[in-house]
């Protein structure tokens, strides 16, 4: 299989702090792998510096997306590249409304299939309300897996796409982003794993201690986190890293 993203022992400080160190990920085209981590484990920082924001210093270490080295590229070109994100916080956009934010991402899909695409997440009405502007936990998830649907990225991020989300948007989500996923291949941040109820995800890995400790079946891996919580997961000699 055709190697997507692939990241070599990176090193990522923010400021003085080193967030992850050591980190190995190799994700392949049509994967649609799950990374789990406890709060604060620097899952969404990871995500920063794929995407290449200020202030997300590769210290050391190598990102490729599709082959090509990225480590320097700023962002802009990153997601011309095609990487898209579902974040985990986004923030509102007063001015812009949700329709001119498809406009800009949606050379995938024609407009009447963006319509399409909004009335299935329940985001007909959004389509004319400025990004994210007094939206609930639910609904700005639901936009952010629209601006995935709409840009059709070769790899989409989704960090935590169930957090902050009520148990019925969860399983629309989960279900709409299993859909889309159907097709194409993705990389889903959670530290819940309630959302994989309605997502067949292919592979799963933790991340822990700045660094993906273990990777293999996801069932196994969330049946561990849940019984042991994460300290007790990584314990586990039987699966070994192997991103490498
Ligand atoms: P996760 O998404 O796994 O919960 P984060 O990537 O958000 O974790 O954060 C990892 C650690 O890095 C946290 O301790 C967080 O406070 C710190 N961190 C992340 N971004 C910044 C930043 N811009 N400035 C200072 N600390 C940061
Ligand atoms: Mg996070």
């Amino acid at each position: 299989m055709d190697e997507l993203l692939r990241i070599d022992d990176l090193e990522l400080k923010v400021g003085a702090r080193t967030i992850l160190n050591g980190f190995h990920f190799v994700l392949h085209r049509g994967e649609k792998a799950v990374m789990f981590g406890p709060n604060g484990a620097g899952k969404s920082s990871l995500i920063y510096a794929i995407l290449g924001y200020p202030g997300y210093q590769v210290t050391r270490g190598k990102i490729f997306f599709q082959g090509r080295d990225i480590t320097e590229l700023p962002t802009n070109e990153r997601v011309k590249l095609g990487l898209g994100v579902s974040f985990q916080n986004p923030p509102a956009i007063r001015g812009i409304k949700l329709s001119e934010m498809l406009n800009v991402c949606r050379p995938g899909i024609s407009p009447d299939e963006a319509a399409r695409r909004a009335a299935e997440l329940n985001l007909t009405d959004f389509l004319a309300r400025d990004i994210n502007l007094g939206f609930s936990g639910g609904e700005v998830k639901r936009s952010e897996l629209l601006q995935i649907i709409a840009q059709q990225p070769a790899l989409a991020l989704f960090d935590e796409p169930d957090s902050g989300v009520d148990l019925e948007n969860v399983e629309l989500l989960g279900r709409r982003i299993n859909a889309y996923l159907k097709d194409n291949s993705g990389l889903i941040i959670t530290h819940q794993g309630y959302i994989l109820n309605f997502i067949e995800v292919t592979r799963a890995c933790v991340l822990y201690d700045g660094r993906v400790v273990c990777s293999g079946d996801p069932k196994g891996i969330l049946e561990d986190i849940r019984q042991k919580g994460y300290e007790g997961c990584v314990k586990c000699r039987v699966r070994k890293n192997d991103e490498k």
